[in-house]
Formats: structure tokens, C-alpha cells, sequence
């Protein structure tokens, strides 16, 4: 097994080298997760409305489309760039955009902000080339049955053009498998993070096939240190004109961001970047602190149920409570601890009143 890394030195970006699509940052502290139907439809820029509230952070905006089959819905092709222009119009959000032929990529330029290479495309080495001269960041997908080696190649071919604003993503690949429609290679993540530095997003869309997977896949790709997610997402899902059994709504997109969110608060390592930075930091870890205090109140609440009339304060818990939390947050200290833990206590304590209250 090689451990080396697999780019060539003068290849090889700058180790951890963040992408910028529009005003998103992929590879630093958040982890933006963009968001679209498969195919643009006559009706998008209303669509995308409710995409974007949501949570998207960049829309799928995909109007060339690789089908398998001539009869399938080929996308709208050049009569959706207006669609396109609309949607960023509409939500201030960039667009991301797949060229399946080279002439594309100066046509679609003017109406995205990023290209997508398929995964069918990914071996196209006259379109990577093209991308590789382009100015919009590219995010690279794995080919159907690529191995490591093989995706690595065809990043070469874009960094070789002099474009490093380069991001890549797992979207499954094709093993004995038949119950889901690709097999999600999570091993990607670190593996391909570490040997090149670049950014890794995750499509769980095209690994589940199917909605009611998409989070669960999604959620793994974030524990594996994922720096974002695309996934397919439509107003109406079962009425997607392309891949309508793994499209979800936008209930379930916000379902998705809100964890993202808190996943990766509580799994990623202090950045310490710009005073930006930390600050944006710093919002992430009170967002995921709020998700937990919601959840500590609903069991506090659910536990003064079990004991009856008054809440019953134990000194010997409580205490034991802030020698815990100051084991774990050597910054904040004994002291720190015990007067953090005692207001959390107390509103909870005080909310669970509350909710007893309404219920008399
Ligand atoms: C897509 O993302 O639109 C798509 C066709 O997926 P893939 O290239 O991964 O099959
Ligand atoms: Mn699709």
C-alpha cells in the first residue's frame, strides 16, 4: 500500500488549501453544503427560493445533464442559462454547473460560478483540460469505478492548466452492491484529504439513491471530516423531471444543514485563523452549545416528571456535575465550571417549572 502522496510535487496545492466558490469557503472552519434538483427546470429560479431558506450556501444549477439512457431528460441545455442568471439574481447565492463538452465550459462560464465534472465525465481529458485553463473553481467528481490512482490523474490534468482552485468529490462507486445505487467510499475523505491537501466534499444523493439515506450518508461524510455536501434537493421531490427517488425537500435540506452544523462544531479542531474566522468559530460552537442546552432542558423537564411535586435540588449531583464539566474544559477551570453548570442548572430547572406549570 502507497502512503505517499499521490500528486506530484509541483502539482501538489499548498497543504490545506481552501476554495472559494463565489463567497463560500470550501476547506476552511464551516462546512457549506450546496444544494439543487438534479436538472434545471423551466420553474427553477422559483425553486431555488426555498432551496436557499433552507440553508444552501451554493445551488446545484445543472442544465447539461449525463443521463445513461438518449430517452431521458437531457436538461434544458443553453435555453436554462437564463434560468440560471435568474436563480443567482433571485437568492445572491453562486451556481454551480456542469459542462459535459468542451464548448460548454466557455458558454456556461458567464451564468456559474463553478464547474462540476461528473462522474462520467471524469476521465474526459480534452474537458478537464479546458477546465484546467478556466478561471471558475472546480469541483471534480470520482468516476463510476475510479480508483484513488485514477481520480488523482484527472485532478493533474486541471492543476496542470493552472487552475488549483480545485475541490473533490465522492459520490460512490460501483461495487457488488445492488441495494443502494453506488457504495459511499467514506475512506475517500481523510485519504484523499491528507495525500493532497485539497478539499473533499461528499454527494450522498447519487451513493443512497434513494431519500431516506441521503442524511444518514450525509452525517457519516461529516464525521469522516468531509468539507462539504452537495445533494439534490426540489420543492416537489417526487415530481423532480431527473433522479426523483434520492431528491429530498427542503424540510429534510434544513434537517441536513442544522446537523452539519452541529457535527462538525463538535468535531472539528479550534482553527485559529482571523479574528473572522475565530468569530465565525465561535457562532458555529454557540449554535451546536444551544442545539444541547434544548436537549438538556427537555430531559430535565422529563425528569422532574419522574420525581413528582417540587424539583428537588441534590447538592451532591450538581457538584459532581461541575467537577465533570471542568475535567473537559481545563480552560474555563473549577470556578469557571461550577458557575457555568449552576446557570444551566438553574434555567433548566426553572423551564421545567415552567412547563409544569402550563400543564396544571
Ligand atoms: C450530478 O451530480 O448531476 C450527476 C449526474 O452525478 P454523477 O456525475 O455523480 O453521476
Ligand atoms: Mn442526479
Amino acid at each position: 500500500m502507497t502512503t505517499a502522496p499521490l500528486l506530484p510535487a509541483a502539482a501538489r496545492p499548498h497543504a490545506h488549501h481552501a476554495v472559494r466558490i463565489g463567497d463560500v469557503l470550501f476547506g476552511g472552519g464551516a462546512v457549506p453544503v450546496i444544494a439543487g434538483p438534479c436538472a434545471v427546470e423551466p420553474t427553477y429560479p422559483e425553486q431555488v427560493g426555498a432551496i436557499a431558506a433552507a440553508g444552501a450556501s451554493v445551488l446545484r444549477g445543472c442544465v447539461h445533464k449525463p443521463r445513461t439512457r438518449p430517452d431521458s431528460f437531457q436538461g434544458l441545455g443553453a435555453e436554462g442559462y437564463p434560468l440560471l442568471d435568474a436563480a443567482r439574481a433571485a437568492t445572491g447565492l453562486p451556481v454551480l454547473s456542469e459542462p459535459l463538452e468542451v464548448g460548454d465550459v466557455e458558454r456556461l462560464g458567464p451564468h456559474c460560478d463553478a464547474f462540476l465534472i461528473g462522474a462520467r465525465s471524469m476521465q474526459n481529458t480534452p474537458l478537464l483540460r479546458e477546465v484546467g485553463r478556466a478561471l471558475h473553481p472546480v469541483i471534480l467528481k470520482r468516476g463510476l469505478a475510479a480508483t484513488y490512482d485514477e481520480w488523482l490523474g484527472a485532478a493533474e490534468y486541471v492543476l496542470a492548466g493552472g487552475n488549483d482552485q480545485l475541490i473533490l468529490c465522492e459520490r460512490g462507486i460501483r461495487t457488488f452492491e445492488t441495494a443502494t445505487r453506488n457504495t459511499l467510499d467514506v475512506a475517500a475523505i481523510p485519504v484523499l484529504r491528507e495525500r493532497t491537501g485539497l478539499p473533499v466534499i461528499v454527494d450522498p444523493s447519487h451513493a443512497a439513491g434513494q431519500r431516506a439515506w441521503v442524511a444518514p450518508l450525509a452525517m457519516a461524510a461529516i464525521a469522516a471530516g468531509a468539507d462539504g455536501l452537495i445533494v439534490e434537493c426540489h420543492p416537489d421531490p417526487a415530481a423532480s423531471w431527473s433522479d426523483a427517488a434520492q431528491a429530498i425537500s427542503p424540510e429534510q435540506l434544513r434537517a441536513i444543514v442544522d446537523a452539519v452544523e452541529f457535527l462538525s462544531a463538535a468535531t472539528r479542531s479550534a482553527e485559529l485563523g482571523s479574528l473572522s474566522d475565530c468569530r465565525e468559530g465561535i457562532d458555529q460552537v454557540d449554535a451546536a452549545i444551544a442545539r444541547l442546552l434544548e436537549r438538556r432542558a427537555g430531559l430535565v423537564a422529563a425528569a422532574q416528571s419522574h420525581k413528582g411535586e417540587r424539583p428537588r435540588r441534590d447538592g451532591e449531583r450538581e457538584a459532581r456535575i461541575a467537577r465533570r464539566v471542568a475535567a473537559r474544559a481545563p480552560r474555563l477551570g473549577p470556578a469557571g465550571a461550577e458557575v457555568v453548570m449552576q446557570a444551566i442548572i438553574e434555567s433548566c430547572l426553572a423551564a421545567a417549572g415552567e412547563m409544569e406549570a402550563a400543564h396544571r
